[in-house]
C-alpha cells in the first residue's frame, strides 16, 4: 500500500501520456538475457511500468528477447527478473520470444511464399556493401520453392544451411536504409537456453519485435531513439504478415558520462576483472548503483522527470545523485567517524566521569529514533580539524559544546595531542569551527572502512574507434580507516547513514571476527562521481 500511495503522489508531476489508449494500453519490457539489467534498461523497464502501472490501468509484458541463443543464460534471466523486483516492478506476465518460434517459421514460410522475402548467402561485407551502394542481391529474384529449400537446409542446420539468410523484399534503394532488404532469419547451430536443439534457425529482432508485439496483444511499443529509422520497417512487417496494428512511442536513450552501456563492454570488464562483479558498486547495474546507495524512489524520479524527452544527452552522474541524496538525506540517521590516519587524542579537562546520553540519530526527524553517545574526559579528533586550531581558539564540540584549545603539542606539521578546557558556557553559534570527535572512554568505538569509488573511464565519451581498455582509470577505488560511534555496531548490511561532516554511506558489509565495518560513499551530487 504504501509504494501505491508514494507512486501516485509522484505520477502526478510527470507529464507523459499514451496516444490512443481508449481501448486499454498494453506494455512490454523486452529484455534479451544477455547481462544483467543496466541504469539504461532501468529507464525502458520504469516508461512501461509508468504507463501499464500508474497512468493507465494496463498490463506490462516482460518479454525475454531470446533470440540470439549465442549470448543468452539462464543466470541472466534471473537476476533480470530479480533486479525487476528490485526496482519494485511487478510485470503481469512474463513471456519469451523463444515461446513463438514455431509461429515466426510459419510466417517465414508464408513470406516467401508470398514472394515478400528470399533466401541469401551473400556474405556479410558483400551484403553492407550493397546495402550501401543500393544494389541488388544476385539471390533477389530466386523462386518461391528456390528460397524455401534454401530455408529448410537453414532449418536443418546443415554446412549449406549455414551459409544462408532470409531477407525481407522490401527496397534495394529506400533512401531509409533499415528498408533495404534487412534480414529476418539467420541459421545458427547452438543450442538454445529454453529451446535446446530443436532450432537451427532464429528470427532477428526486426522481425520478431512486430510479429510477437502484434500476437501478444501489445498495444504500445515503447523503442528507443535510435530506432526510429526503423518504424517503417516495423510497419511494413505488421502490414505484409497481416497483423494487428502496434504503435510505436519513440523515447530518448540515456547515457552517462565515463560510463559504457553495452553489455558487451559490461561483461568485458567483468571478465578482466576491472571490476568485482556484475554488482561491484561502480558498475551502471541496478545492482551496482543499488549497492552504492542509489534508492528505487529516486532512480523513478529521475528517469520519469526525464519523461518524453526525445534529446539523448549524455548525463553527469551528479544529477542522479542529487535526486538520490533528496530521498536520503531526510532519513538518514547522522553518526560519526574518525580517520585513524594521524588521530589526534584529546585531553578534556573538566568533563565528568565517562557517561552516555540518548540523543536523536537525526536533527530534524526523531522519526529516525535514538542513539547513545558517549561522553569522557579523552576524546580523538581528525588531524585536519586539529591542525587548524589556534592557540586559546574557542571550538564547538559538535552535539557537546564548546572548549577552548589550551595545548597544541606536534612533531613536525603533525599535531599528536591536543588538551582542551570544557567551556560549556560557551555559545555554539559563535564559534567557527564545529568538529566531529569521539570519546574513547564509555563506548566501545567500531573499526570501519570508508570506500570511495572514481569514474572507471577516463574519457567522458567513448567514440566507435576507441578501445574502451586504454581508458581505463587507475584509480579506481580509494579506502579510508577510520573509526565510529558505538551505535554502528548494530546497523544492517543495506543501512543508508551520514557520516556527519563527511557524507552519506551504505553498509556493505558489517564488522566481523576483528574485520572492520565496510562503508561505501554514496556521491552526494557535488563532485559529480
Ligand atoms: P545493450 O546495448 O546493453 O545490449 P540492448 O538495447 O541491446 O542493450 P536489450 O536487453 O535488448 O539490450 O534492451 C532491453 C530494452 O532496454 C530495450 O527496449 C532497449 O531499447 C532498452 N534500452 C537499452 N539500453 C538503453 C538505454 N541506454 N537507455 C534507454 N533504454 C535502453
Ligand atoms: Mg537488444
Ligand atoms: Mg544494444
Amino acid at each position: 500500500r504504501e509504494r501505491k500511495a508514494a507512486k501516485s503522489k509522484e505520477g502526478a508531476s510527470y507529464d507523459i501520456s499514451l496516444k490512443n489508449t481508449e481501448k486499454g494500453v498494453v506494455t512490454r519490457f523486452p529484455p534479451e538475457p544477455s547481462g544483467y539489467l543496466h541504469i539504461g534498461h532501468a529507464k525502458a523497464a520504469l516508461l512501461n511500468d509508468y504507463f501499464a502501472h500508474e497512468k493507465y490501468n494496463g498490463t506490462l509484458l516482460v518479454r525475454f528477447d531470446d533470440t540470439n541463443p549465442s549470448n543468452e543464460k539462464q543466470e541472466y534471466q534471473d537476476a533480470i527478473i530479480e533486479d525487476l523486483a528490485l526496482m519494485g516492478i511487478k510485470p503481469d506476465k512474463v513471456t519469451f520470444s523463444s515461446d513463438y518460434f514455431d509461429e515466426m517459421y510459419q510466417y517465414c514460410v508464408q513470406i516467401i511464399k508470398d514472394g515478400n522475402a528470399y533466401a541469401d548467402d551473400t556474405d556479410k561485407e558483400t551484403m553492407a556493401h550493397q546495402r550501401m551502394e543500393g544494389i541488388a542481391s544476385k539471390n533477389r529474384d530466386a523462386s518461391v520453392e528456390e528460397n524455401l529449400a534454401r530455408l529448410e537446409e537453414m532449418k536443418k542446420g546443415t554446412e549449406e544451411g549455414l551459409r544462408w539468410c532470409i531477407r525481407a523484399k522490401i527496397s534495394v534503394d529506400n533512401p531509409n536504409k533499415a528498408m533495404r532488404d534487412p534480414v529476418i532469419y539467420r541459421c545458427n547451430p547452438s543450442p538454445h537456453h529454453r529451446t535446446g536443439t530443436k532450432w537451427k534457425i532464429y528470427p532477428t529482432y526486426d522481425f520478431c519485435c512486430p510479429i510477437v508485439d502484434a500476437i501478444e496483444g501489445v498495444t504500445h511499443a515503447l523503442r528507443t531513439i535510435e530506432y526510429r529509422d526503423r518504424n517503417p520497417q516495423y510497419q511494413w512487417m505488421l502490414d505484409t504478415l497481416k497483423l494487428r496494428h502496434v504503435q510505436v512511442w519513440d523515447f530518448a536513450r540515456m547515457n552517462f558520462i565515463r560510463t559504457v552501456l553495452s553489455k558487451r563492454k559490461l561483461t568485458k570488464l567483468v571478465d578482466q576483472g576491472i571490476v568485482w562483479g556484475w554488482d561491484a558498486p561502480n558498475m551502471p547495474t541496478i545492482r551496482g548503483i543499488r549497492r552504492r546507495g542509489m534508492t528505487v524512489p529516486a532512480l523513478r524520479e529521475f528517469i520519469l522527470k526525464q519523461g518524453p524527452s526525445k534529446n539523448i544527452v549524455n548525463f553527469e552522474w551528479g544529477l542522479l545523485w542529487a535526486t538520490n541524496k533528496k530521498h536520503i538525506d531526510p532519513i538518514a540517521p547522522r553518526h560519526t567517524a574518525i580517520l585513524n590516519k594521524d588521530v589526534v587524542k584529546a585531553t578534556v579537562r573538566g568533563a565528568p566521569a565517562p557517561y552516555t546520553e540518548d540523543k536523536p540519530k537525526h536533527g530534524k526527524n526523531p522519526s529516525v529514533g535514538m542513539k547513545k553517545v558517549a561522553y569522557s574526559g579523552s576524546i580523538v579528533l581528525e588531524q585536519e580539524d586539529a591542525k587548524s586550531f589556534k592557540q586559546d581558539e574557542e571550538i564547538t564540540l559538535m552535539n557537546w559544546g564548546n572548549a577552548i584549545v589550551r595545548e597544541i603539542k606536534k612533531s613536525g606539521d603533525t599535531v599528536t595531542e591536543l588538551v582542551l578546557d570544557l567551556h560549556l558556557e560557551g555559545d555554539v553559534k559563535k564559534t567557527e569551527k564545529k568538529v566531529t570527535w569521539l570519546a574513547t572512554e564509555g563506548q566501545e568505538l567500531v573499526p570501519v572502512e570508508l570506500l570511495y569509488f572514481d569514474h572507471i573511464l577516463t574519457k567522458d565519451a567513448l567514440q566507435e574507434e576507441d578501445d574502451m581498455m586504454d581508458f581505463i582509470s587507475k584509480n579506481l577505488e580509494t579506502k579510508e580507516d577510520a573509526v565510529a560511534d558505538c551505535n554502528v555496531a548494530e546497523l544492517k548490511e543495506g543501512d543508508i547513514i551520514q557520516f556527519e561532516r563527511k557524507g552519506y554511506y551504505r553498509l556493505d558489509k558489517p564488522a566481523s571476527a576483528g574485520k572492520p565495518a565496510l562503508f561505501i560513499n554514496i556521491p552526494s551530487g557535488k563532485g559529480g562521481r
